[in-house]
């Protein structure tokens, strides 16, 4: 499986105006694609540095002007993995990191100019390149569904009127699915942005002691990407189905460390255990493809996250990882903490 392993990427975000306002030092350095933190407790001899296939650098005073944009981004991460899906890959791209740290900005980003993440950007672009083909022979059909795990159970976040919790189950050839999640048809990225929009209204969003709009459920937006090719000579039809995973995880920082109690400490060990799941299969993943692994068993069934992005982690698939990263002195174990979980990935 050479060249199957993941891609990793790491972004730091721009200092907030808390940090600011508390006069926050920056931990975090970038050179190419390498990513040194500074202990603020140990600041000469405690530096340690991580290198990724992308390190990507942002504004962190008014003076520096080297930033990556959205569409860096983009153009760097997106685009590769949707010419996989192209290809007839199942894509997986995961943003990871402590609340606030930049994984929906990464993810779905804002809706002005230049602002736009991932998400928006790969929709726009997979209608633009569908909307070029012009081989009678070939057609096009998108699908998309829009989910969120929270404490291992599953929301429809694309039908509202759906209450409670849906089953996960397992297709003997297809694979582990959700029991009714709506599947939408779209034609256009204005349908996906409108689909979006609502999704995003219906995500759980609970505060904590860490931030009151902390996201404690993982987001999971599926497009079922199909090219069906007409036989001239045949007539039969024949189907390349790919199915690109775009997900904005919950936040990785620990309960212990956001005071948590009762349901808010129980929702911290869940996030944790699909967090460290998916940790051991992608380094799983990672170990295999570099060989440095025999055995090839994966824990998927370890976590609904993991058990649902099965046929988009691993086999054939392709996996981009962005771990989002503070740049402040204060959020220093954390941010170690998430380079680490991103160096295993690698
Ligand atoms: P998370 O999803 O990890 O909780 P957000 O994406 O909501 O974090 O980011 C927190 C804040 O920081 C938002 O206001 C967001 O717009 C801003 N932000 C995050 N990353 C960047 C970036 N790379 N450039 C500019 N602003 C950013």
């Amino acid at each position: 499986m050479a060249g199957a392993s993941v891609k990793v990427a790491v972004r730091v975000r721009p200092f907030n105006s808390r940090e600011t306002g508390r006069n926050a030092k920056c931990v975090i350095q970038m050179q190419g694609n390498t990513t040194c933190i500074s202990n603020p407790k140990q600041p000469k001899d405690g530096a340690k540095n991580f290198t990724f296939d992308y390190s990507y650098w942002s504004h962190t005073t008014i003076d520096d002007p080297s930033f990556a944009s959205q569409r860096q981004v983009y153009k760097d991460i997106g685009e590769e993995m949707l010419l996989h899906a192209f290809e007839g890959y199942n894509v997986c791209i995961f943003a990871y990191g402590q609340t606030g740290a930049g994984k929906s900005y990464t993810m779905m980003g804002k809706q002005e100019p230049g602002q736009e993440g991932i998400i928006p950007q790969l929709c726009e672009d997979l209608f633009q390149r569908t909307g070029e083909n012009t081989d009678p022979d070939l057609t096009y059909s998108v699908e998309v569904s829009y989910m969120e795990i929270y404490c291992e159970r599953v929301r429809d976040l694309l039908n509202p009127k759906s209450q409670g919790t849906l089953r996960v189950r397992e297709h003997p050839i297809l694979g582990p699915y959700v029991e009714d999640l709506s599947k939408l048809a779209v034609t256009g990225f204005t349908d996906i942005r409108d689909l979006m929009d609502a999704g995003n209204k219906a995500r759980t969003v609970a505060a904590t002691n860490m931030n009151e709009t902390s996201s404690r459920s993982h987001a999971v937006f599926t497009i079922v990407f199909t090219q069906k090719r007409r036989d001239q000579m045949t007539s039969l039809d024949t189907e390349k189905v790919s199915k690109i995973s775009l997900v904005d995880l919950a936040g990785s920082e620990r309960a212990d460390s956001s005071g948590a109690k009762g349901t808010r400490l129980k929702e911290g060990a869940n996030i944790n255990k699909s967090l460290t799941t998916l940790g051991k299969v992608i380094s799983a993943l990672a170990e295999m493809s570099s060989k440095k692994r025999k055995s090839d068993f994966i824990p998927y069934r370890d976590s609904v996250l993991t058990w649902l992005l099965k046929e988009n982690l691993g086999g054939n698939s392709r996996t981009a990882m962005i771990a989002a990263l503070s740049p402040a002195d204060i959020n220093y174990e954390e941010t170690l903490s998430t380079l680490r979980y991103a160096d295993r990935a690698k």
